[in-house]
């Protein structure tokens, strides 16, 4: 990659074809169909012999609840509508194979952060999340349990909060959306203002630390005023942290192409983002993710670290979940059609320095990548690994270092997010990036007009940042 031009040509091929997701990962795509086998004994290999997977001290744990009562309008997540409550039964049943299968590999490791995401992880009754904890300390067994859970409001019950404090409700998650109920029965989901402020007074009251509210910016209806509103209220309440969505709206398609009406719903929408983050600023909350600020950062550091710092393992356990032991493997487990038998993964070998890049672009985004701190961690020189990619940045404005200090250079919002596409590709050395274009190239055609094919479009839309890059990139 020493010629720019070609690397240039080379960033803008991957965006083309398909953008990444920073859930997706690069590593991701370049997973193949696999075997649980396969997964656990490599796992084992790298944790045997290998000094820097043995370093990896933790793994954070994620259940995936598929099910849903109802299907939002804006929605994205893996998850089908619940047609009889006899599929949770069986969806627990794998579940529980699926973490037999996990527990000799897991063995030594600190297990006790526990993410629940979904669907909708409050569908589950008390006994069946008693059932699934039960499990959980059977297989990962631990002193105490940290438990991040998402809710919907019209879903959570007392007697559900209840285990959940009792097992150790670290964080629980609210799916507000908004407050305005003309507005959320827009967009297909059913649940009252009443509820929403229930779920947040009830778990202050049983003194979970962290409680969260999700909004979405932007939707139907939805105007500044409003967010103030929202924000007002939850903030009063005492939410301690917040997540601001950019709704993507129902056709998204369209976002691709911008018409008038699309520029005036983005308008309208970052300028509801814009006061939200005012707001929360304000009011003393510091960011701590793509759209994610918090009061105090214990309860959000758990969130970021699950996902971005790879400092710990993941281990997801339902269908199209992911799971990664920094400088091992990498996983994604197959299929919502049959969710009772979620045993096909994809997987793919993940080296030690494609960790050390994604953590430079991490550390970068966030609270800036130390010289002293990458070298402690690795054992290498962060130039030794990556200057070029470095420089490249550098030379494009896009980062800047001050006393062995790299950052990006700006505030980091979410229009940064190309810049984040971008550096997260320029940090990889040559050898993976050559693996990558070999698995795209079979799909590129130079001569086709991409805009016109509807599935990469869509594949584009479904996805909030990239829909931004779309904007952005515009
Ligand atoms: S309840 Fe949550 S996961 Fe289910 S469709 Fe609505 S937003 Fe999506």
């Amino acid at each position: 990659m020493s010629n720019d031009k070609d690397l240039r040509n080379f960033l803008f091929f991957l965006n083309e074809i398909k953008p990444l997701t920073s859930e997706d990962s690069l590593i991701g795509v370049l997973a193949t169909s696999s075997k649980w086998e396969d997964v656990a004994r490599s796992i084992n290999n790298s944790r045997e012999n290998d000094v820097f997977v043995q370093s990896i001290a933790k793994a954070h744990l994620y259940v995936h609840v598929p099910f849903c009562e109802n299907s939002c309008a804006f929605c994205y997540c893996a998850r089908r509508v619940l047609k009889q409550p006899l599929d949770i039964d069986a969806y627990i049943t794998s579940l529980k194979n699926q973490m037999k299968f996990f527990s000799p590999v897991l063995k030594g490791m600190d297990t006790s952060t526990l993410c629940f995401g979904g669907g909708t992880p409050s569908i589950l009754d008390e006994s069946q999340l008693d059932t699934v904890l039960d499990a959980l300390d059977k297989n990962f067994p631990v002193r105490e349990r940290k438990i991040l859970f998402e809710a919907n409001p019209s879903s959570l019950s007392q007697a559900k909060l209840d285990v959940l404090v009792k097992r150790g409700l670290f964080r629980l998650s609210i799916g507000v959306q908004s407050l305005d109920e003309k507005i959320i029965k827009q967009v297909a989901r059913f649940q009252t203002k009443k509820q929403v402020l229930w779920c947040v007074r009830s778990a202050l009251k049983a003194g979970v630390p962290h409680v969260n509210a999700d909004l979405i910016a932007g939707l139907p209806y939805q105007t500044v005023q409003g967010i103030k509103k929202d924000l007002k209220m939850l903030l009063d309440e005492g939410v301690n942290i917040v997540h601001v969505y950019p709704y993507c709206g129902k056709n998204l398609k369209a976002l691709c192409a911008p018409s008038e009406e699309v520029l005036d719903f983005i308008k309208r929408r970052d300028a509801i983002i814009k006061t939200a983050i005012a707001i929360l600023q304000k009011a003393g909350f510091k960011r701590k993710g793509l759209g994610s600020y918090a009061l105090d950062s214990e309860g959000e550091e758990y969130q970021e670290e699950l996902y971005t710092r790879m400092e710990a393992a993941v281990v997801g356990f339902g269908p199209l979940v992911m799971g990664q032991f920094p400088g091992s493997i990498f996983y994604r487990t197959r299929g919502l059609d049959s969710m009772s038998d979620f045993s096909g993964v994809d997987a793919c070998p993940e080296d030690k320095t494609y960790v050390m890049s994604h953590f430079a672009a991490m550390a970068m985004i966030t609270e800036g990548l130390k010289s002293q701190g990458f070298l402690k961690r690795f054992g290498m020189g962060v130039l030794d690994h990556c200057q070029e990619g470095l420089e490249y940045l550098k030379k494009q404005g896009l980062i800047a270092c001050s006393k062995s200090v790299w950052k990006f250079t700006g505030p980091w919002e979410f229009e940064r997010v190309r810049e984040y596409v971008v550096l997260s590709r320029v940090l990889f050395k040559p050898d993976f990036l050559r693996r990558l274009r070999k698995r795209f190239i079979s799909q590129y055609d130079p001569r086709c007009d991409y805009s016109k094919r509807q599935s990469w479009l869509e594949a584009y839309a479904n996805n909030w940042l990239t829909t931004l890059y779309y904007r952005v990139g515009a």
